[in-house]
């Protein structure tokens, strides 16, 4: 069964399109988190970022980039946060790699905030750790 972004993408579901080519596109989010929150996604079904390929990828992530310095320039943001959630663990809800790029006016406003909130570390092996990550780079 086709996921929400692939029937946008086909038609099939009305959008706002922020920006669009052959291989990407983007749109407000309907929920928007605060004024201007845009979804750029590839054209292409991919779960995540976790299986796009990186060329896919790379332009996915060109277009947030000049999204987000577009919503400096013309929507006076002070910043923008540009985040993708990979798993439904991480929050994806929807199963169509997407990247939010959700402009910044203040700090505080909208329904917008992350706390990354450290735990205790002590009784972890960091070290062993970061090689178990590092051996399984491809
Ligand atoms: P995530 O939780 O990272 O998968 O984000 C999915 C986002 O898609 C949410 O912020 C929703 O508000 C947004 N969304 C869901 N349906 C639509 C839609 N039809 N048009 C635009 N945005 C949508």
């Amino acid at each position: 069964m086709k996921d929400i972004f692939c029937k946008i993408i086909d038609g099939e579901i009305p959008s706002t399109v922020v920006y669009e080519d052959d291989d990407v596109l983007a749109i407000l989010d309907i929920s928007q988190v605060t004024k201007g929150h845009t979804l750029v996604m590839p054209k292409a079904h991919y779960s995540s970022i976790l299986d796009c390929p990186k060329e896919t990828m790379h332009k996915v992530y060109d277009v947030a980039q000049r999204i987000g310095q577009a919503m400096q320039g013309v929507l006076g943001a002070k910043g923008v946060n540009i985040l993708t959630n990979a798993g439904e663990v991480s929050g994806q809800s929807v199963p169509h790699f997407h990247v939010h790029v959700i402009p910044r006016y203040m700090g505080g406003e909208g329904g917008f905030q992350i706390t990354l909130k450290g735990q205790d570390t002590s009784n972890m092996n960091l070290p062993l750790l970061a090689s178990s990550i590092h051996n399984g780079i491809k």
